[in-house]
């Protein structure tokens, strides 16, 4: 395929590259999170920060205006959709200002920096050709699909829809379920309509906005563009334990749709794309973990684990057999910091640490370099104070969407509000500790910000909260 060929070029000029004592920089950036972590927004931050040359103090090949020019090329994967940047940038500009289209499935983004090299034999100016890959989170969750077979997948997803949290939502399915005979005839109508019930069962399971679910296939929750197609129409069914399906019955056509699923969806996703990332952001919305409660945090720490294991597949695992990625370094960084005062950012980050220590201590194996941090890829609100009673309150303002309510206050989308949005615990385990009161953080959905045109008329990218750090982690070592 085309990627082993891109793969073997690859070696071919880093082996004439290293021959000549110049590596040819060339890295593979992921940026991956589940459904409305703030994928598209990071990633068209990322793009206009670096392309418009925005002051980024914390990257050091900015700060030390050692960055020449960032450009937009063509694209190395003609089978993967193309990051639409510019579509992207322009809906988050200008009075009708608003945040773009989420992603909904893989893209690619290609860019070359032109920079000096700081020091060593040659110092002197070098390019960076830096390939970005937005794809969303929940197909990493089909990782745990890969050792498993029908009749075991099967069984877990019946008993998790069974456990008294999920019972309410699961309840349509599962009544469902009741009149799907395994041992029936092969009934494509039969399988369709079962798919159709299990996968409004994990939709529901999503619905919840700050619900964080954790259950595979992922392409039930994000299609791609495989919706429809037989891969993706099959369900959990009620076998008896120990019972394996039998071919010629409906469990047999489940279990055949399940094995192709892995097949042709699952394990060239990780071979092709996920295998030949060189570092990966994962996106956490953890405030909104934070304001669901313990639930949710825990269906977090499970998702965060899930991710950490693709991550180190490889160290003595049989799936590289199947593909062995080589992701270095892995950044979790929680998302929209801009919900909450400067004075809590430390205190997000050090959640966003905690809840992926606890996920790699579940996690087996290591190999990538992981850190966690918390950044706002686009500045919403600004700092203010508020008065409560005697008390001065470190607060935020900005202008909550159309329709958001505030205080009983109903928001037109033209004007600002300002509020206390709450603090974050000092100690990042009080957010497990049920003996403390839950941690919420109190923020409508703000509008994207109005930038106004400098006295020159340009107009400088939005304001962003430690997206420079973010970049520095990911790629500050290659400009250096
Ligand atoms: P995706 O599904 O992971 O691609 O998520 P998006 O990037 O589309 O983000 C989902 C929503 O989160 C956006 O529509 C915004 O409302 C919000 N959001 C994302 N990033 C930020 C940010 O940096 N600041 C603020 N205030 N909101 C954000």
């Amino acid at each position: 395929s085309a990627s082993y060929l891109d793969e073997a070029r690859d070696a071919a000029l880093a082996f004439g590259d290293s021959l000549l004592g110049l590596a040819r920089p060339r890295l593979r950036i992921g940026v991956t999170g589940l459904s409305r972590s703030g994928k598209t927004v990071f990633t068209t931050a990322l793009i206009q920060n670096l392309v418009e040359g925005a002051k980024l103090p914390v990257l050091k090949a900015s700060a030390e205006g050692r960055i020449a020019r960032v450009r937009l090329v063509p694209q190395p994967d003609p089978d993967i959709p193309r990051f639409p940047y510019e579509a992207h940038r322009a809906a988050l500009s200008g009075p009708d200002r608003r945040w773009p289209e989420s992603t909904r499935r893989i893209s690619e983004l290609r860019l070359e920096i032109d920079y000096e090299r700081a020091q060593g034999w040659f110092k002197g100016p070098a390019t960076l050709t830096l390939d970005i890959v937005d794809y969303p989170g929940e197909w990493l969750l089909d990782l745990a699909l890969i050792n498993q077979d029908y009749a075991g997948w099967s069984a877990q997803a019946v008993a998790d829809a069974r456990k008294p949290h999920r019972l309410p939502v699961a309840a349509p399915w599962l009544e469902d379920l009741k009149a799907r005979d395994p041992a029936g005839p092969v009934d494509e109508m039969a399988a369709e309509a079962a798919s159709e019930r299990f996968k409004a069962y994990l939709a529901a399971l999503r619905a919840d906005p700050e619900a964080v679910a954790v259950t595979p296939p992922g392409r039930f929750l994000m299609p791609g563009d495989l919706d429809g197609s037989p891969a993706l129409t099959f369900a959990p069914l009620d076998l008896p334990p120990g019972v394996q399906p039998v071919p010629g019955t409906l469990a047999g056509l489940m279990a055949e749709r399940f094995e192709a699923y892995k097949r042709v969806v699952v394990v060239p996703f990780f071979r092709e794309h996920f295998a030949r990332l060189d570092r990966q952001i994962v996106l956490v919305d953890a405030l909104a973990a934070l304001d669901a409660g313990p639930a949710a945090l825990a269906d977090l720490e499970t998702a965060l684990g899930q991710a950490l294991s693709a991550f180190s597949v490889g160290r003595n695992s049989w799936l590289t057999s199947l593909f062995a990625p080589r992701i270095e370094k892995v950044l979790f960084a929680a998302t929209k910091a801009d919900h909450i005062h400067h004075t809590s950012h430390d205190r997000l980050a050090n959640v966003m640490s905690h809840l992926v220590a606890r996920a790699a201590g579940k996690a087996q194996g290591a190999g990538a370099k992981v850190e966690a941090m918390a950044f706002a890829a686009i500045r919403a609100t600004r700092e203010v104070r508020i008065r409560d009673g005697r008390e001065e309150l470190p607060a935020i303002a900005g202008v909550p969407e159309a329709g958001e309510v505030v205080d009983g206050e109903v928001f037109d989308g033209q004007t600002e509000a300002a509020i206390f949005p709450g603090e974050l615990p000092q100690r990042p385990e009080a957010i497990f500790d049920p003996a403390t009161p839950r941690w919420q953080v109190r923020a409508p959905r703000f509008r994207p910000p109005l930038v106004k045109p400098d006295a020159g008329g340009r107009i400088a990218p939005p304001p962003q909260i430690r997206l420079d750090r973010a970049l520095e982690f990911l790629i500050g070592d290659r400009l250096s």
